[in-house]
């Protein structure tokens, strides 16, 4: 039952030789969610072995080219590969027109469908299936680039039964869901048996949150309380929360923050500036509010037990 995060690229505004621009993939239990989708994205799931044609859900956070600028070239190449099933995208509703215009320019028609969903300034629930369910929801960026977080929370499964118990009792096949959901079991001689006897408890639901680009927001927490792992934007160092501020980014004290005002279980660090080549730093000055703080590097994987 897979819950991974595969890094794709932890940079910020210009890509360099060490960090690819934002992207990377959540794999769910045999789905593969892309988030982001910055310049030399189709490179990068090749490099790290992402299987692209399961991926049927690209979430864009917002309209700054590090984070979409490589969404044209994938749509295309998945094209040349006779790709077939439909390709769902979540983001501003911008993003249909820029990417609708190219096709058009080019004069190049996709072989398969792409439905456009747009995102809107509120919680807005976009994906769910029976494993888990996807949200939007609003951070604060640059006016003209609206961004939005986006939370990937499995439902909670079903009790498991456990076999020799219910053969024990003689718990009828009828009432077998009905123990799943946690009922306990009466007897026809009127004995009540414990659902805990009968079945065991499932594996908990995990849960995984992207919020990148945003000013610090207390508020923010809100969305993701409780979230397992928690990836947060810390543009710059501490040192810097002046320029953070003016450019709507955070600090990797902040992302910290926000971390612990979740209570989040762990927080990764990404969308470093290129002022840091090695951004140590940044994990020392988050570790110190928030001391399970690991930092992203393109390749790196995450996972959830
Ligand atoms: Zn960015």
């Amino acid at each position: 039952m897979k819950f991974e995060l595969t890094i794709l690229g932890c940079g910020s505004a210009v890509p360099t030789l060490q960090r690819n621009a934002a992207a990377q993939v959540l794999h769910v239990q045999e789905r593969h969610f892309l988030v982001d989708c910055g310049e030399g994205t189709q490179q990068q799931l090749r490099r790290f072995k992402i299987p692209y044609n399961k991926i049927n859900h690209i979430f864009i956070s917002h309209l700054h080219g590090d984070h979409f600028f490589g969404l044209i070239g994938l749509l295309s190449s998945l094209s040349l590969q006779n790709r077939r099933a439909g390709l769902h995208v979540y983001a501003d509703k911008r993003l249909q027109e820029i990417i609708e215009f190219q096709l058009r320019t080019m004069g190049c028609r996709l072989v398969y469908p792409v439905h456009f969903h747009h995102l809107g300034r509120e919680v807005q629930l976009l994906y769910e299936d029976k494993v888990l369910t996807v949200h939007a929801f609003p951070l604060k960026h640059r006016p003209e680039a609206p961004a939005c977080g986006f939370l990937f929370a499995e439902r909670p499964r079903e009790r498991h039964i456990l076999r020799e118990m219910t053969d024990a009792y003689a718990v009828p096949v009828a009432f077998m869901h009905r123990l799943k959901r946690g009922e306990d079991f009466v007897t026809p001689e009127g004995e009540v048996i414990a659902n805990e006897r009968l079945t065991k408890a499932p594996p908990l639901p995990r849960s995984y949150a992207y919020m990148t680009d945003t000013l610090f927001c207390p508020a923010h927490a809100e969305y993701v309380k409780g979230v397992h792992l928690l990836y947060h934007e810390a543009t710059y160092g501490d040192e810097f929360a002046r320029l953070a501020r003016e450019t709507f980014h955070s600090t990797a004290g902040e992302a910290a923050r926000v971390a612990q005002l979740a209570g989040a279980g762990r927080l990764l660090l990404g969308h470093f500036s290129s002022r840091y080549p090695d951004p140590a730093p940044l994990l020392e000055q988050a570790s110190l509010l928030f001391p399970n703080t690991s930092l992203c590097e393109d390749g790196a994987v995450f996972t959830l037990p």
